[in-house]
């Protein structure tokens, strides 16, 4: 038996939808641009380039409802809402018409951003963690399994700051489908179940301020809200 040199930290974890159990969280795997109307308002060509992707601990998970302080070292906290693939099933080089029989389920995430600490790090060349993978970073709604509501490809997805609507998009335009992005992670990592892919955000990123009260959707799936600390 393993003795720890001290008690380990407790297992990352998502709430189920309906269910009083957990998903277990791995790891939190990130698309970048991946709507066309986003790339386009980061300054980036919206072609088709191949996928590229950062990661998230997994403890940067938080649960629907939270309520967070503003985030240290920032003047830019971005609101990026994402459609969430939960993954089930062990994979390596899963090709694409294969990848959803990985897939567990699907839920509603934000990928929080430290939007001047990313576009230095972006200018000098240097890695984006400390824009993206601080803590608390990666809210996440409770989750839906693909058996209790199928595979999510299309639908509304949306995000309102204290009740305005600032990104509305639709999940099919996502440049890189969920089955091509797995099948793209899985040629360089064996995804395993606990692994979260954060797919991508649609155009309308902006900033969060002390009090907002934000509100993040995919249409068929559980909101995700979080509120920032005044
Ligand atoms: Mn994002």
């Amino acid at each position: 038996m393993t003795t720890f040199a001290f008690t380990p930290p407790p297992q990352p974890s998502v709430a189920v939808a309906g269910s009083g159990e957990r998903f277990p969280v791995r790891r939190v795997y990130c698309v970048g641009r991946n709507y066309a109307a986003h790339a386009r308002e980061m300054g980036a060509d919206p072609t088709r380039e191949p996928p590229f992707f950062f990661m998230k601990p997994a403890d940067a998970v938080v649960d629907d409802g939270a309520t967070l302080e503003y985030p240290p070292e920032t003047g830019n906290l971005h609101h990026e809402v994402e459609l969430v693939v939960a993954i089930g099933r062990a994979g390596f080089a899963v090709p694409a018409d294969e990848a959803l029989g990985l897939v567990w389920g699907y839920g509603a995430g934000l990928d929080l951003t430290r939007r001047d600490l990313q576009t230095q790090a972006k200018d000098a060349g240097k890695p984006w963690e400390w824009g993206k993978a601080f803590d608390h970073s990666a809210p996440c709604a409770p989750l839906v399994a693909v058996a209790a509501a199928g595979h999510v490809n299309k639908g509304r997805i949306w995000l309102s700051v204290n009740g305005a609507v600032r990104q509305d998009a639709d999940v099919g335009q996502l440049t890189w489908s969920p089955a091509e992005v797995i099948a793209a992670i899985s040629r360089s990592m064996r995804l395993e179940p606990g692994d979260l892919i954060y797919t991508g955000t649609p155009a309308g990123v902006g900033p969060l301020v002390r009090g907002d009260r934000v509100e993040g959707a995919v249409e068929g799936l559980p909101p995700i809200r979080l509120s920032i600390a005044g």
